[in-house]
């Protein structure tokens, strides 16, 4: 982008609420199921049922706002948004709009507030699936509708135009996803379409400050996605004002093949919607018992532990963001820490981010299913700081941990792996390595410093050889000192 224009950046996310039945009936929040099986006259929008709010969908966003320091109002109001749309049985959506749950929250991004305008619920519609002519409407043959999604709960989170970046607006979804699955709300998965998330975008000049007319991009499944849409949206407005154009308002949909954002329709504006508040619903009046409650059950968010962990371990920043986003990594190497009888806490870190997670992702296991047990990585670990195993050793102890159910030490015994680190043992194999290679001695005592550099790497190679690759390298290069002078 051009050094004259910022970005300015808000974003709105969409989140399933994992609750196990809908927004206003007790049909089941299940993905997956047989089309049209989850499905009752409330959720078919058949005259004459009344929704009855689900009153774990108020404990989650209530924790949510605990986690982010939301404000939450006496009392929000449930509205009905009319629109017109084959996967909507209403024909009008049942969500919140002037009076939402939640007001006012915060994300901290490397330092930098976020602020979060609101957060309100509203119901899901249904899907539907266009059949033949690849999947668009125009060219379908006919069009399915499955209604198992009409009525799951949604959260939507809208953030203050604060963002200022493609990386910061990745950076705060990736946190706002961390913070909703350990609350454990939502499974916030992008690429399911449990977490959807829309960017608003709009540039000016820098130093300007009025906003510029933003665009809404849509369809990014990931958060690679979404970096890519904002940038190419960026660059698109920058190029458009240079050119003299001016950017109109509208909604735009991000295409993942060719990396490009299209124009779809203007948008629609509110006044579009004809929102009026639902009258079978009363106003949402969250008691105090409740909103205590919630606040106790939320546990430690991950920028928390992830301090934590830097604080405690030693660890880098880098190496705690890996094992606190990766599902159960965090807990995994906190276990294998507190089996700890030998080695540090960095080490099972090291391990944890290296080659296990190596393992985990080339071959799609989640950590509950490996047959190594944290208390097995913490034996690794204690084998390797008593001497017992060398590092390159313990590489391929654990690959096997990894695979079968083996404790490190039965593999060791079972493959003589154990390092050799009797100093008398190695002093016999250095000893025997000297006097069988005399020529390659005089020629180090009588070298430069790059000679000595090549002869003291072929003797420890014999050294190594000779010991099947057991020896303990620190003893080795300490006798080799001694010998050599
Ligand atoms: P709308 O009326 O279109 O819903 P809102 O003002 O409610 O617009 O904002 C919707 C989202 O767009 C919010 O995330 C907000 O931060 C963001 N936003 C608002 N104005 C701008 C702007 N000029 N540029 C980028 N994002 C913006
Ligand atoms: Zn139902
Ligand atoms: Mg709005």
């Amino acid at each position: 982008m051009s050094a004259d224009y910022e970005a300015v950046i808000g974003l709105e996310a969409h989140v399933e609420l994992a609750t196990v039945t809908k927004l206003f009936c007790g049909c089941l929040n299940e993905f997956g199921a047989e089309p049209n099986t989850n499905v009752c006259p409330v959720c078919l929008g058949l005259p004459g049922s009344l929704p009855v709010l689900n009153r774990t969908v108020v404990e989650y966003a209530l924790r949510f706002a605990a986690a982010l320091d939301f404000h939450v109002p006496e009392e929000s109001i449930f509205a009905r948004k009319n629109y017109f749309y084959p996967d909507m049985p209403k024909d009008y959506q049942i969500s919140q709009y002037e009076e939402p749950i939640l007001v006012d929250g915060q994300i901290e991004i490397d330092g930098v507030r976020i602020g979060i305008e609101r957060a309100h619920l509203e119901e899901d519609t249904g899907k539907t699936t266009h059949m033949g002519g690849g999947g668009r409407i125009h060219e379908a043959d006919y069009s399915l509708v499955d209604y198992n999604r009409a009525g799951v709960p949604l959260m939507e989170i809208v953030s203050r135009p604060d963002i200022r970046t493609a990386e910061q607006a990745r950076a705060y979804v990736s946190e706002l996803r961390g913070v909703l699955k350990t609350i454990g709300v939502s499974d916030v998965k992008m690429e399911e379409g449990s977490m959807r998330v829309d960017a608003n975008v709009s540039v000016r000049k820098v130093g300007a400050t009025e906003f510029g007319t933003k665009v809404e991009v849509k369809n990014m499944n990931s958060l690679r996605s979404l970096g890519r849409a904002i940038d190419f949206e960026i660059e698109r407005q920058v190029e458009a004002i240079e050119a003299g154009e001016r950017i109109v308002q509208e909604t735009r949909h991000w295409d993942e093949a060719d990396g490009r954002t299209h124009g779809m329709r203007t948008k629609e504006g509110s006044s579009d919607y004809r929102y009026f508040p639902e009258p079978d619903l009363v106003p949402l009046a969250p008691s105090a018992e409740m909103r205590t409650a919630a606040a106790g059950q939320v546990p430690e968010l991950p920028q928390a532990r992830r301090a934590r962990l830097i604080a405690e371990w030693g660890i880098a920043e880098t190496d705690a963001r890996v094992l606190v986003d990766v599902e159960g990594l965090a807990d995994f190497a906190e276990a294998a820490v507190a089996a700890l009888t030998d080695g540090a806490a960095r080490d099972v870190a090291n391990w944890c981010t290296g080659d296990v997670l190596g393992y985990l992702n080339e071959t799609g296991l989640s950590i509950e299913v490996l047959p190594l047990a944290p208390d097995g990585l913490a034996e690794l670990v204690g084998l390797v700081a008593a001497g017992t195993l060398s590092r390159n050793q313990a590489k391929d102890v654990l690959a096997e941990c990894l695979r079968e159910p083996k404790r490190p030490k039965q593999v060791v015994e079972e493959r003589g792996l154990e390092q050799v680190s009797d100093t008398g043992a190695l002093a016999a194999v250095v000893d025997e390595v000297l006097a069988a290679n005399a020529d390659a001695v005089d020629e180090y005592r009588a070298g430069d410093d790059k000679v000595k550099k090549k002869k003291r790497g072929f003797l420890m190679g014999e050294c190594m050889k000779a010991l099947k690759g057991q020896g303990n390298p620190q003893m080795l290069n300490q006798l080799l000192d001694e010998r050599l002078g």
